[in-house]
């Protein structure tokens, strides 16, 4: 049962001599609903370029991605955009909460892009910081929580429209262990408890050994998967 696949996706950048460079070359993967799939290999290897294209965040050159069977690269940008806030969470390395707004604001705000007020957005908020740990921090500024709780604020944050997938980039890259197992533990409890779908880009070796399905990129090439 898969929720996205890609097919035949290529992709180059210019770089500043003018020389084309392939990032990606002829990846065709299928994610599967409900599992948690992880992307590794080499700095350099084209994982975020992979991440950003499976997430509608970028287009490839060619190929296609299929979202429940639909390609999205046909969607307009606006319509891709659409598709992005109603589908799709992100979590990165570094979180890029607001530090001008409270834990339980940074997690409304995308919520009340969506269409939200102010109220419903802050008691979903409220919610999502209860299930990540965090109810008693939901008034502090991203300043005052440590490196760990900014992440799980993160995560709530990605969480706060209800998507089905959560793309996350290097989400314990930046933790110590301890701080990653709390993120590990609610990755497993959202898979879980809320069917959530996972494509995580790491070099955690704690994260890939919690992996359904890993797949190896190699020079902008799919080499292996398991
Ligand atoms: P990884 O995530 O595996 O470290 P990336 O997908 O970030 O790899 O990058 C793959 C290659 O593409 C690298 O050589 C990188 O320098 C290059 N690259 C990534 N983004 C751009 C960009 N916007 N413009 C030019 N080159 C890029
Ligand atoms: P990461 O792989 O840690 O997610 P990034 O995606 O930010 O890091 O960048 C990966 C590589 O792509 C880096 O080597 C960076 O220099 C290169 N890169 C990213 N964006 C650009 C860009 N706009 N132009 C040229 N190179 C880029």
């Amino acid at each position: 049962n898969n929720i996205l696949e890609s097919r035949k996706i290529f992709k180059s950048y210019q770089n500043n001599r003018k020389l084309k460079l392939e990032v990606l070359k002829d990846i065709s993967l299928s994610i599967e609903r409900n599992k948690i799939s992880v992307i590794v290999g080499a700095s350099g290897a084209g994982k975020s370029t992979l991440l950003h294209i499976l997430s509608g965040l970028d287009r490839p050159d060619s190929g296609e991605v299929l979202f429940e069977s639909e390609n999205i690269f046909n969607y307009t940008d606006e319509k891709l955009s659409n598709f992005r806030n109603r589908n799709i969470g992100f979590v990165f390395q570094f979180h890029h909460l607001l530090p001008e707004f409270t834990a339980a604001e940074n997690v409304a705000i995308p919520r009340m892009a969506a269409g939200a007020k102010f109220n419903e957005a802050i008691s979903r908020a409220d919610e999502l910081l209860e299930l990540v740990g965090l109810f008693d921090r939901k008034d502090h500024k991203p300043s005052e929580l440590s490196g760990g709780e900014q992440q799980r604020v993160a995560v709530a944050r990605a969480l706060v429209n209800d998507p089905k997938i959560i793309f996350a980039d290097e989400p314990t890259g930046n933790l110590d262990s301890k701080n990653s197992e709390s993120i590990h533990q609610l990755i497993i409890r959202l898979r879980d408890e809320f069917n959530k779908t996972f494509v995580i880009v790491t070099h955690n070796p704690d994260l890939m050994n919690l992996a359904d399905r890993i797949f190896e990129i190699k020079d902008g090439r799919l080499i292996n998967q398991q």
